[in-house]
Formats: C-alpha cells, structure tokens, sequence
C-alpha cells in the first residue's frame, strides 16, 4: 500500500505541502473526467494537448486532494485540504513511481516491441497463457510513456507473470520505457520501413527498440531480421525460422485455397503440423512468435495445435444467433479446418437449449487419409442428429457415419432446397469456409433483425470469467449472479457458457427466471434470490434452491417440504450485516439454529451475506466490520447444527479488494460483464448497443427538434435520426444533449427529447450517412454518470425488444 509519504520517498520533489502524509493512495489519476475513487487517488497534472493544471479546480471540485503539479504559479488557497507535491517533469515522476512500483513484482514479466503486430501478440499470449496462468497484461494498446506508467501501476503480486507492451515513436524514447518495463523476457515482433517513424536509418531504429532489452536475459524472435547482431553479447536469443541454429525449425507453410495455412515446425527433434486460419505473412508471423514464446516457456509441442486453432481476428468471430422456429444458429462460416471445427463444435455442445443438434459444413481443403479418419473421429464423438454437408469431397463419407447425411452440390443447392428440409427446435452449426459463402444458408434460417441490437461477446464474457477466476485461490468456488437476464445479456446464452466453464453455482433473482434456465437444460446447482410463498412449487419442481432470510418464510418452506414429504431439501440463509435489506441479524443466531436443527426437511447448503461498500475504501472499517460480524454468526450456527456449510459474502468489488472475504465462495456479477467498478482489472467489453441511422436532414438555424420544441437549433445543423428509444431502456434523462453516442469513433449528443422509440442526434460536425451504425453507450461508466447513476441500472434496462446477438471467438 502506497501513502502520500512513501509516494514522496520515490519521486523527487523539489517542495511539498503534504496535510495528511499517511492518507492511503490507491489509484493514479490523470483526467478529471474519468475520476473514480476520488479520495485515495493521487492527480498528476500532466502537459499533454491540454495543460493538466487547468483540470485543477475540476478534480477537486470531483474530491481529489494530492495533486502532482510542475507549475508555480498554483493558487493553493483556493483548495485548502489539497496536498501538492512540486517536481520538474511531471510524467518523469508518475514514471519514476511505477518503475518503483515494477520493481516489487518478482514474476516474469515479458515486454513486446517491434514495428507491427505488438498488441495482437500481446493479446494472443494473454489468451493462450491465462489458460493455466493468472496473467497481468497492458490495457489494449498502452504502450506509451504514460500508457506503460499507468499500466505497470495495476500490477499485482498475485498474477502469475505479466506482458508489457512498448512503442515509440521518436529516438531516444525507449530508455525511459526500458527502465520501468525492466523485461525478464523481450520478444522483438518485427522491423518496419525505415523512415516510417522517425528515425534516420533501419539500423539506428532496430537499435532503439531493442534498448527494451538491455538488461533482459532472453529474446525471442523472427531470425530472417537477424537482430542478435545488435544484442548484447550475453543476451541468449531464442528463434524461430530456416536456420539450422534457430531453436524453432519453421519446415513448411503452405497456404490452402487461399484462406488458411497449415504450418509444420520442428522443435527438439519433435516435429508437429497444424493449420491457422490466415494466409497472410504477417498474421503467420505472429502466430509463430506465440508457438515459440510458449516453447520457450517450457509447454510441450503436441499441445500446441490445438492451443493455436483459438487465435483468430475479430471479424471471424462465431456467432450464435436466434433462428427461425425456435432454432438456435451458430455462424462460423470464415474458414473450415479441423482445430476450427472442433472448436465450434464445442460450442454446439455447450448449447443445452435443444437436444436436437445438427452441423452444416463444407468440404474441407487439403485433407489427406489422417486427417480424415481425424475429421471421422470428431464427428463421431458429438452426438449430431444429421450433418448436412456442402460439396463433394465428402461424400464417401456416407458409410463411415451412423448419422443422418444430407448432400448438397453446392451452396445455391442447399439454398433452393432448404425449403424441404425441416429445421425446428434445434441448435445448428454452419461451419464452412469462405469461397462456399454459407453466409447465405445461416441469412435464411436467422430470424430477422430489429434495427437496434446488442451484441454480447462471449468470449469477452470467458475472459473476464477467468480473470476473476485467477485471482482466487484453487479451494473457493465461484456462484455466478445471472439474475435479471444476465445485466441483459440473455439467459440460457450465457449460462451455457458459464455452466461450460464449471462454476459452481447461479443466482437468479426469481424463481422463474430459474425455471427457464432448466427448460434450456442448465443443470447446475441454482440459488433464487427472496422467493416467496407462491413460487415454492416451482422451487421443488425445478430443484432450485431458495435464499431464506426470514423466519416467516423459513417456517413457511418448512411446512411446505414437510407436506410434500421432502428431507434434506437445500437452502440458503441470508444474514443481515449491514445491509439491512433481508437476512437474520447476528443476534437472531440462536433462535434459527433451534428450528434449523428441528426441520430434517432441509439442508443449510450456504450461508451468505452481502458486502454494502466493498468497492469504496471510506468505509472499509465498516467492511471489516461485517466480515467479522459474518463470520462470528456463521461460526455459532455451524456449532449448533454439527454440520459445515459454504460461507460466502464477497461481490465483484469484494474479489477485487477483499481477499479476506473470499472464504469458500464468492459471488461474482457486474465484472462478468465487463464493468471494472475498482478499476484493477483488465476486463473485455461483453456487450455493446447498437443502433443505425435511419434519416438525416439539414435545418436551418432556429428550427426545433422533437417534442414540446425541445431542441432548438442555434446554428444551421444536419440532425440524424435513430431507432432507439425510451421503450428500449434509452432514458428520457439523455435528452437535451446529454447522451453521448458515437459514430465511427466521432463523439455526438442528442437533441432535444428522448421519443419512445426513436431520438435525434446532432451529426453538424462529424461525417455520418443514412444507415451508418451508432453506439449508443461509448463509455458506460461516463453515460452512467451523466444520468446520476450507475452502470447496472442502463444494462439492465435495455429492453426485451432490443435483439441479442451473441458473438464467439
Ligand atoms: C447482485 C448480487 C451480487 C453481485 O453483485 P455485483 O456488484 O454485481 O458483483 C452478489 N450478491 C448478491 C446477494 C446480489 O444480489
């Protein structure tokens, strides 16, 4: 833990007025627009387009009081509590304190450079290595000055190991990087053009890059750029290429009909060959400098392939859709290999929603007798009911299967006949690569699309699982919160993903929520959150387990088991430590353990209780103070009844910031779906709003727009028109110019008042077409507070309506 004393200790001011040395600083913070925990954040007034010291006034307004400033011409009176510490570079000091911060990590960490392909690479290793790992990686490209500060300051020492990322673009920038970053590992992706950037010649750009790895032991990379010439002579290199002294012997690529590529390497005499899903040099590269950092990391050649058949870009991603006749419609229609194809089936697999499964698939490139009797045995072990296949160098197939087969030519085949082949109620893959465009096939049997959607990235959503995953230790378990449609995200959607991934339990609010969770096959254990009277029928016909915080509804569930001749039925009892929502207070102890012990009808599976503040360190006495309060209750009612149960009370915020709560259980929620409410993790976007332009039109000056004549124009505008309204979960409140949407990347209000189904939106200064695609919410977080609440409440008020698109991969 840092305090304003210690921070002083490694930066060096020149003068400071310091009110509370020993005030704890947890976060660093640099925007007055993004403040988050305002109290404990220090402010460093950085020169960037604007002038830092000018947000001054703002962040203490927002509840900042230490500030980092290089001006002398501050009026300090003006903020009486605030804390100022002087120094001469302003960004050299925040630099200084995350060096100091990195030195503490004694973990690996691994700093990426090179020209391209960086931040693809770094986030292709976080993904391949947080599969057994707890990997720490920099935010999407923070490779700057202050981007690397920043993120080297979220470093913690339960990660497993960290990837730090490094750019520049001028000389003489990369000793300031190298001296925080301190790699244990550098991998060097690859050597642009010359002059791209800067620098006077190849060689004297090759040579500041390389400057990351001064002091590193180790270096990986391509050997065609040869850069151990300009290494250190006891840097060891670690290589993949065509010499005979790289480490990774690269014997063959080949690319196959012009959308995937199968790779052979040899490693240790042990020779492999897999395919990937790219046939572009620079794609194949980089899949190359992931196979040899994990060798060099020590995993074994055989489990490479199939760790490598997860790495594609974003635009391949699968995507599960809503189908025609309660059909659920897997896209994967980009490219068609094996290690593709069993991942996607994996994917039908997880679909519990129907039992009925059928695959479409096309035929597939370059395959030769193993690779066929492999693509036999995938297809046997999953349980199809038919495989419809496109193409016609599968058709011998048809001995070989005991699955129902249909063959089509071609695509237009199957298209003209689809009209007889009866899909309904069923989960379809369509799996095909990209010259037999099945886009076309999955176009027919999608269910059609409202202009407004929200797309859900469940891989996005499996990051974050794991990221929160790999801060707890191996013993605890983890109850995932899919209440109100998962924050809505959707329903069975997510919780076959969640139930993929072997969490331990889930959490709805009401009972029916549950119910439909059973419909579409969830199995997993299932807590309902306050059920009442009326639902108890469903809770012993769907086997969900009800929370129980009261006696009345104790006794109630009770009496109702007992007609129902039940024993050992499981509940969960809610203690009251601070909420003072629902839940038994501490002191009701004795009298629920007399009736617990009574009641053979059931069995006390948990005991919980919920966190009031856990995300804000003002109140950490209080939080302590309900952990043991907790803790103590539990420990009486486990006395009494001889029996042990899973004791939980930790949220998202309390896996953040309260190992100490972890005990055998936690709850996660909020951070499932990509909102850092703490700040210290590096979360994926799940879902994102999306809506188009419907119209556009010029008016001129003194025009209004919308209802009551809200929105006056006070200049000749080009007002645009989309199809989000207050029936979707837009709230009126972002009228009048207070929502903020974007448009390509460029930043737009809204005018005048929210419509039901529709709002205006001013698009003078940007350029914007008719059907141009709009996000609706930039930043969650900031359109949260332009309202005056909180992210919760806009995920869960987007409305039913509003379409989910889920996106894999
Ligand atoms: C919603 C809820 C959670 C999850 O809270 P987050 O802040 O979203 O992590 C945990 N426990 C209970 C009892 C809840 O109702």
């Amino acid at each position: 833990m840092y305090t304003l004393a210690s921070i002083l200790s490694h930066i060096h001011s020149k003068r400071h007025v310091v009110h509370d040395a020993e005030k704890p600083i947890y976060d660093l913070a640099y925007d007055s627009r993004k403040i988050r925990n305002a109290e404990h954040s220090l402010f460093f007034a950085l020169k960037n387009v604007r002038d830092g010291h000018t947000f001054i006034p703002d962040a203490y307004q927002k509840g900042i009081r230490a500030f980092v400033v290089s001006r002398d011409d501050i009026d300090t009176s003006l903020y009486p509590e605030a804390s100022f510490l002087w120094v001469d570079d302003v960004l050299g000091a925040l630099q200084d304190l995350a060096r100091h911060h990195r030195k503490k990590f004694k973990k690996p960490v691994i700093g990426i450079t090179g020209s391209n392909g960086k931040t693809i690479v770094k986030e292709w290793l976080a993904q391949l290595l947080q599969e057994d790992k707890k990997v720490y990686q920099s935010p999407k490209s923070y490779n700057s000055q202050l981007g690397v500060a920043l993120s080297l300051w979220n470093l913690a020492d339960d990660y497993d190991c960290a990837i730090i990322e490094a750019g520049i673009s001028l000389p003489g920038e990369m000793d300031q990087l190298e001296a925080m970053i301190c790699p244990d590992i550098g991998i060097m992706t690859n050597i642009g053009v010359a002059h791209a950037d800067g620098f006077a010649s190849k060689t004297l750009k090759i040579k500041e890059k390389l400057k990351l790895f001064k002091h590193t032991k180790d270096v990986i990379f391509p050997s065609r750029y040869g850069f151990e010439e300009y290494l250190a002579a006891e840097t060891r290199v670690f290589t993949f290429g065509e010499r005979d002294m790289d480490e990774v012997k690269v014997l063959r690529i080949e690319e196959m009909h012009a959308e995937s590529s199968s790779i052979q390497v040899s490693y240790r005499q042990e020779i492999v060959t897999f395919a990937v899903p790219f046939v572009d040099k620079a794609s194949i590269e980089n899949v190359l400098i992931c196979l040899t950092t994990l060798l060099f990391l020590g995993y074994p050649l055989d489990a490479i392939p199939h760790k490598l058949g997860r790495l594609r870009p974003l635009e391949m991603r699968l995507q599960l859709k809503t189908g025609r006749n309660n059909c659920s419609i897997i896209d994967d229609t980009y490219s068609n290999d094996l290690a593709s194809l069993q991942i996607a089936l994996d994917f039908l697999h997880q679909q519990q929603q129907h039992k009925k499964k059928t695959l479409i698939l096309s035929d597939i490139d370059g395959l030769n007798d193993h690779l066929e009797a492999k693509l036999l045995s995938i297809l046997r072990q999953q349980n199809l009911n038919r495989i419809i296949i496109v193409g016609k160098s599968l058709r011998h197939l048809q001995d070989k299967l005991h699955t129902t087969l249909l063959f089509f030519d071609s695509t237009e085949e199957l298209v003209r006949n689809l009209g007889n082949i009866t899909l309904e109620n069923e989960s379809i893959l369509i799996k095909g690569s990209r010259r037999y465009h099945l886009e076309d096939v999955s176009k027919l049997l999608v269910a059609k699309s409202h202009e407004t959607v929200l797309e859900i990235n469940l891989s996005a959503l499996e990051h974050n699982l794991q990221a929160y995953r790999s801060m707890l230790p191996p013993n605890v378990k983890l109850m995932v919160m899919v209440k109100a449609f998962s924050y809505g995200s959707g329903s069975y959607e997510v919780a076959n993903l969640l139930q993929f991934n072997k969490v331990d339990y889930l959490t709805v609010a009401f009972a029916d929520e549950g119910v439909e969770l059973r419909q579409h096959g969830i199995d997993l254990p299932i807590m309902v959150l306050s059920p009442d009277e009326q639902v108890f029928e469903s809770l012993l016909s769907a086997h969900l387990e009800p929370e129980i915080y009261s006696f009345r509804i104790l006794k109630a569930f009770i009496d109702f088991l007992r007609i129902r001749k039940q024993k050992d039925f499981p509940i969960h009892i809610k203690i009251d430590t601070g909420m003072h929502r629902l839940g038994f207070l501490p002191d009701e102890m004795e009298e629920l353990t007399a009736l617990l012990s009574a009641a053979s009808e059931i069995n006390v599976k948990t005991v919980f209780s919920h966190l009031v503040a856990s995300g804000n360190r003002q109140h950490d006495d209080f939080t302590m103070q309900q952990i043991a309060m907790f803790s103590s209750s539990v420990d009486k009612l486990e006395a009494r009844l001889g029996y042990r149960v899973i004791r939980h009370i930790a949220n998202t915020s309390g896996i953040a910031n309260w190992p100490s709560a972890y005990m055998d259980m936690v709850r996660l929620g909020i951070g499932l779906y990509g909102v850092d409410m703490d700040g210290k993790m590096t979360l994926e976007k799940v879902s994102e709003l999306k809506t188009t332009i419907t119209q556009i039109k010029e008016l001129p000056e003194g025009a209004t727009v919308g209802y009551d004549r809200k929105g006056l124009l006070h200049r000749p505008s080009r007002i645009a028109t989309v199809k989000i309204g207050y029936a979707d979960g837009y709230s009126r409140r972002f009228g009048g110019g207070v929502g903020e949407m974007s448009i390509n990347g460029q930043k737009i209000r809204t005018v005048g008042s929210i419509c039901m189904d529709m709002c205006m939106l001013d698009v003078t200064d940007i350029v914007a077409h008719e059907l141009d695609e709009v996000v609706v919410f930039p930043d969650l977080m900031e359109a949260a507070k332009h309202i005056d609440t909180i992210p919760y409440e806009l995920l869960v008020n987007i409305s039913d309506r509003v379409k989910r698109v889920y996106f894999y991969g």
